[in-house]
């Protein structure tokens, strides 16, 4: 039942209703109903309230081409409950901005972000505005795989305890939280408790970390004895091997693992010394393939990792192709072209430190691009990574000239700055010798121009001269282009550097104008 005192069925209700009142916002509803189709519906009444109320009732959803003021004046009365009413997004004038206005967890927040993609295409960059103070953090965005969705970060604080023999239970607790207060942290936060193994039998040590459900964890005083303290004492040092406990305890981390940061020099009491420090949490880096550019070729699972990204990695033209997915404050490190090797290195350094990371690369981040820099500098176990594929080149190209990939085919980079020609020369010959369809990426260049006719004459020698080529420059991108020739008549100048090129094997064809491999095929020798 809503305010008004009408009984709603929510189930009667379908469709994402579409309201709007000026030029621009007709545009716009015209433009998601083109892209959407059957999914949306336009609303009109007698008047843009009218429209508002009817899709407000009918709607499974409303996007509401209007001012965010106008649209609460006019549905307020309507409201009901957020488990029955219809998700409201405001979209501005200008179409900046998907607001999530109602119902944020019940769709209105993925409806924002589903808006504000596709509104993003043609008229520039709209963002959505999620207000939910979980989601719009940007640490747990409502992921499409929850399973594989980054962790929320926890900061995680240890309290290193020192205590003379005999201290009772009371007293360390009250010296850990008298530690505590001083930074202004609640016991809440504590993960663990931490000491110097000499005092692992230490009964009030013991029965403190029991009374508060603490795990504790005892650590050898060689492990100690170099962390930086500020607070160093010959006593202690004399007494226990390590010049510091508490502080120390609080700091080490493990073997080889850096020193976690001191919120809380120690505090003293008459036997027990307490302080604490902040665990940095555990870095994550997702090494993410962005697609061949167009939007709707970004996979799910990457947008997910990209609008969880508290630190974000990558080239500047690939930074801009998704900048509108990043939560408001992530830290973007936009490199130029030629920096391979150092983005790999801040991306994992930057991780080590404790970072939610995402690297970006074009098409599939392991395809001729950033993953494998990335994983052979991540060679250590303190930092968690995933990789999220995308679709690469040769996919995107061979969907666009026909299914010239529809037997065994491999892929060749003909770019000779990192591997001799005499090798890429090699797997060339292979290629002919196997008859295999090949996607050579990184074809040409102006200064590479010489290695795509050399490779064609060598797969040309094992293949009829009428076997298909096509090339397709800027897959999936507005500008793209495509062709589909011999290897008798193709021409190589109509090729560069953002372009693919697949040569057919003896068996391709030709069928009204698209790149064809048959499927099933008994080689011919
Ligand atoms: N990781 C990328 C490949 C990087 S190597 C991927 O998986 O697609 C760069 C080469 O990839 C370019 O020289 C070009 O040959 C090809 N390429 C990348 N994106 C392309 C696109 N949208 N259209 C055509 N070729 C593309």
């Amino acid at each position: 039942m809503n305010r008004d005192g009408e009984e709603v069925d929510p189930g009667a209700r379908h469709g994402i209703g579409l309201v709007w009142a000026t030029e621009s916002g007709l545009e716009a509803a015209a433009y998601l109903g083109r892209r959407w189709g059957e999914q949306v519906r336009a609303i009109e009444a007698g008047s843009v309230a009218d429209a508002l109320r009817t899709a407000y009732r009918e709607c499974e959803a409303v996007i509401a081409f209007l001012a965010t003021g106008a649209t609460v004046r006019v549905l307020a009365p309507l409201l009901g409950h957020k488990t029955t009413d219809p998700p409201v997004v405001c979209v501005d004038e200008s179409r900046e901005y998907a607001i999530a206005l109602l119902g944020g967890h019940y769709g209105a927040n993925d409806l924002a972000r589903r808006v504000a993609d596709a509104l993003s295409c043609p008229a520039g960059r709209c963002r959505p505005v999620i207000s939910n103070a979980r989601d719009s953090t940007g640490v747990n965005p409502l992921p499409p795989e929850p399973s594989l969705a980054p962790e929320p970060v926890v900061p995680t604080l240890v309290v290193g305890v020192g205590s003379s023999r005999g201290a009772s239970a009371d007293e360390i607790l009250s010296t850990v939280d008298a530690a505590l207060a001083v930074g202004g942290l609640s016991p809440d936060e504590v993960a663990t408790l931490a000491s110097v193994d000499l005092k692992a039998d230490e009964p009030g040590l013991l029965a403190a970390a029991d009374r508060r459900g603490w795990p504790i964890a005892f650590h050898p005083a060689a492990e100690l004895a170099p962390v930086d303290v500020p607070n160093p004492s010959a006593v202690v040092q004399a007494a226990t091997g390590t010049a510091s406990v508490a502080e120390a305890a609080a700091r080490y981390a493990g073997p080889g693992r850096p020193w976690a940061e001191l919120l809380v020099p120690k505090v003293k009491s008459a036997m027990v010394t307490a302080a604490v420090a902040r665990q940095r949490p555990r870095g994550r880096l997702a090494v993410v393939g962005l697609g061949p550019g167009a939007r709707d070729l970004l996979a799910p699972r990457a947008a997910g990792e990209l609008r969880a990204a508290s630190v974000l990695v990558g080239l500047d033209q690939y930074v801009d192709q998704i900048r509108d997915l990043l939560p408001v404050d992530t830290q973007v490190h936009a490199t130029g072209l030629g920096s391979e090797e150092a983005r790999a290195r801040s991306a994992v350094d930057l991780a080590r430190a404790g970072a939610q990371v995402v690297l970006i690369g074009s098409g599939d981040a392991g395809v001729y691009a950033m993953a494998s820099p990335t994983l052979d500098y991540a060679d250590t176990e303190d930092v968690d990574v995933v990789c999220v594929p995308g679709i690469t080149a040769a996919t995107a190209a061979s969907n666009v000239l026909g299914a010239p990939l529809g037997h065994d085919h491999c892929s060749i980079s003909l770019s000779d700055l990192h591997t001799p020609w005499a090798a890429i020369e090699r797997r060339i010959r292979a290629a002919a010798e196997g008859d295999f369809v090949v996607s050579f990426y990184n074809p040409r260049s102006r200064k590479r121009d010489w290695q795509l006719p050399a490779a064609l004459e060598i797969l040309a020698a094992r293949r009829p001269p009428q076997t298909p080529i096509g090339w397709v420059r800027n897959a999936s991108r507005p500008d793209q282009t495509h062709g589909i020739s011999t290897l008798s008549q193709f021409d190589p100048a109509v090729v560069d550097m953002y372009t693919v090129v697949t040569v057919g094997c003896s068996q391709s064809r030709i069928v009204a104008g698209r790149f064809v491999t048959p499927r099933g095929y008994t080689w011919a020798e």
